[in-house]
This record gives structure tokens, C-alpha cells and sequence, in this order.
């Protein structure tokens, strides 16, 4: 993400942000500018009160921004518990609307049974929501958007990583498969890396969960959720591909820059030398993780010295890195 500034003042604004704290001036963000701009000029989105969207709306919207316009299904006005969790997991969902259109990553509004559509989802008593993709609509469980529920589920599996971004970056790579490989011609360099996806899901699913401990998968799985099945660990790669890309701009953006390390002797320490890319589409995929490389590092040694675990609790191998560099391919080639 991009930093932004007030159109009125000039301070820092975030991209979420609906009020300067500088000069209260009412704030809004315009998808087709990517830009924060004010709000008494723009038509609003709908969502603006009830859930702190501060999109504009779109202009074939009815009344709704271009992210909230492609949920298909959400929680009622009288379950106040599921709105809270609903703007939480919006507030998601436009980053990663934001990121997938800076990507240039086509967006196919859901009309009927194509498309993209999103299905937020509170449970009902006794009613069972799984957080998935199937044909361009994904359902996220809300409950997903409860830190205590989320932090437990996480502990519970042994997951290093588990945010509402990374949910939406994983389902959005599942739709991107269906969009970009399947039953077409990048769908065979895709079963050499990723393995042969005609393998019966349900008995992956079940040898997942049954077996647990699956040995030596970090070689060349970027987590272990990854090995399930071949679909499971391009959506995985797919969501670090996202978080790679989001990083790198906003350290373009912010000017934060590595190089170092300084007071280690230098054959111990190889020199690490990264900065960021507003726009990796002119790079390799090794030279985007290069400069990832210095990051991860770096912020990792940051949160540690807040007592914090690490930003970016993940090992990238040499045969990760050539499925990142697929994927990669995939979105240039858009
Ligand atoms: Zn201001
Ligand atoms: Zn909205």
C-alpha cells in the first residue's frame, strides 16, 4: 500500500482514514484516482456509517464502492455482533480490491453464477460456515474477524500467520487459478511445479488432517497448509505473492530502505542492500526477492525487539521461489 496525504493540509493519512487528524477535514478514498480525496465532493458509499467504508461510490455501484459492490451476502442490520465483524472484515476486503486492481488483476463483478462475489458470513446457532472458494464466490466465516476466536484457531493448528488479509490474499488465489490456469495453457507448467490437481480433494482433505505432522514439507512448501493439494499450495503461494508486493510498495512509499547489517564482521554477515518497488512488474521474481529478502530480515529483527514474534514467520527455498516466479508470470502476463 501507498501512503496518501490530506488534500487539504498535506499531513499522512492512511488509506483507511476518514478524517485528517491534522485539519478534520472528511476524507475519502477514490479507487479509480488511488487517492484520498475529500469527501464533501464525492458521492459517498452506502457503507460509509454503518461499517467506516470510506470509498466513493462506483459509478455503476448503486450506491455501493467497487469493493462492497461484490458482496454478495452479508450479515443483517439486527445482528449488531456480525456488523462489528463485518467492518472488520471489509476494511480486508479494500485492500485487497486496492491491491489486485494496482496489480492490474481483472475483477469480474458476480452476475448470476460467474464472477467474483464474496459471501461474508456470521454462523447461526448450530449452522457450520466454512471459509473457502468454490467458482468465483468466497465465504469467509466472520468469525474469523474475532482476534480471540482467530488467535485460538491459529494455536490450535500451529499456523505462524492467521489475519483476515491473509484469509482474503489465500481465497483470491483459488479464484485467480480458476481465472488465469485452468483449462488453459499455463495449467500444464502449473501441474509440473504444483503437482497434478485432478487428485480426489476430499481424500487430500482428509489425509491432511489425519496425518498432521508431514515431515520435511518446508523444502519446498511455503507452509504446511500447502501440501494438502496442489490447489491448496498455489492459493498459499498465490497470498504471498500479495503480501510480497504490498510490502514492497509501501516500503517504496514510506522510504524505508535496508542496508546492512553494520558491526558484524563481514564475512559472517553478508550485506544486505533492499529497497522497495512501487510496481514489481518490471522485475524478476529473484530480483523482487532480493529485495524482499533485506526486509523480511529486518522487520523481523524490529518486531523482536518490541517482544513481538516475527512480521513474516516464513522460510522462502529456492523451489518457492520458482512457484512465486510462476505466479508471478501469471499476473504480468494479465
Ligand atoms: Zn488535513
Ligand atoms: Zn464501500
Amino acid at each position: 500500500m501507498r501512503v496518501f496525504a490530506c488534500p487539504k493540509c498535506g499531513a499522512w493519512v492512511e488509506f483507511e482514514d476518514r478524517m485528517c487528524l491534522a485539519c478534520s477535514t472528511s476524507l475519502a478514498y477514490s479507487p479509480d484516482r488511488d487517492d484520498i480525496v475529500l469527501a464533501d465532493a464525492e458521492v459517498l458509499c452506502g457503507f460509509r456509517e454503518q461499517i467506516g467504508c470510506n470509498w466513493v461510490a462506483d459509478p455503476e455501484g448503486d450506491g455501493e464502492c467497487a469493493s462492497d459492490r461484490l458482496t454478495v451476502e452479508r450479515p443483517g442490520e439486527g445482528d449488531p455482533v456480525a456488523i462489528v465483524q463485518l467492518a472488520v472484515a471489509e476494511q480486508a476486503k479494500r485492500r485487497l480490491v486496492r491491491q489486485l486492481r494496482h496489480l492490474g488483476l481483472p475483477i469480474e463483478v458476480r452476475a448470476g453464477d460467474h464472477g467474483l462475489g464474496f459471501a461474508l458470513k456470521s454462523p447461526a446457532d448450530g449452522e457450520q460456515v466454512l471459509t473457502g472458494h468454490a467458482d468465483g464466490l468466497i465465504t469467509i466465516n466472520l468469525t474469523e474477524a474475532s482476534d480471540p476466536h482467530r488467535e485460538e484457531v491459529r494455536i490450535q493448528l500451529g499456523e505462524p500467520y492467521r489475519t483476515m488479509l491473509g484469509h482474503l490474499r489465500h481465497e483470491i488465489g483459488h479464484y485467480y487459478w480458476l481465472v488465469l490456469v485452468d483449462e488453459q495453457p499455463e495449467v500444464e507448467p502449473f501441474r509440473q511445479l504444483f503437482g497434478d490437481e485432478r487428485q480426489d480433494y476430499g481424500d487430500a482433505l482428509t489425509a491432511h488432517y489425519g496425518n498432521g505432522d508431514a515431515g520435511d514439507w518446508a523444502t519446498d512448501h511455503i507452509s504446511q497448509y500447502a501440501t494438502m493439494h496442489p490447489w491448496e499450495d498455489f492459493a498459499e503461494t498465490f497470498a504471498h505473492y500479495l503480501h510480497i508486493a504490498d510490502v514492497l510498495e509501501t516500503t517504496a512509499s514510506v522510504g524505508v530502505t535496508v542496508d546492512g547489517p553494520t558491526g558484524v564482521p563481514a564475512p559472517l554477515a553478508g550485506s544486505i542492500s533492499s529497497r522497495g518497488a512501487a510496481d514489481i512488474s518490471g522485475l524478476t521474481m529473484p530480483e523482487v526477492l532480493t529485495r524482499w529478502h533485506g526486509f523480511s530480515l529486518a522487520v523481523n529483527a524490529i518486531n523482536r525487539s518490541m517482544g513481538e514474534p516475527d512480521l513474516y514467520p516464513f522460510v522462502l527455498t529456492p523451489a518457492i521461489g520458482e512457484k512465486l516466479a510462476q505466479v508471478h508470470d501469471l499476473v504480468r502476463g494479465v
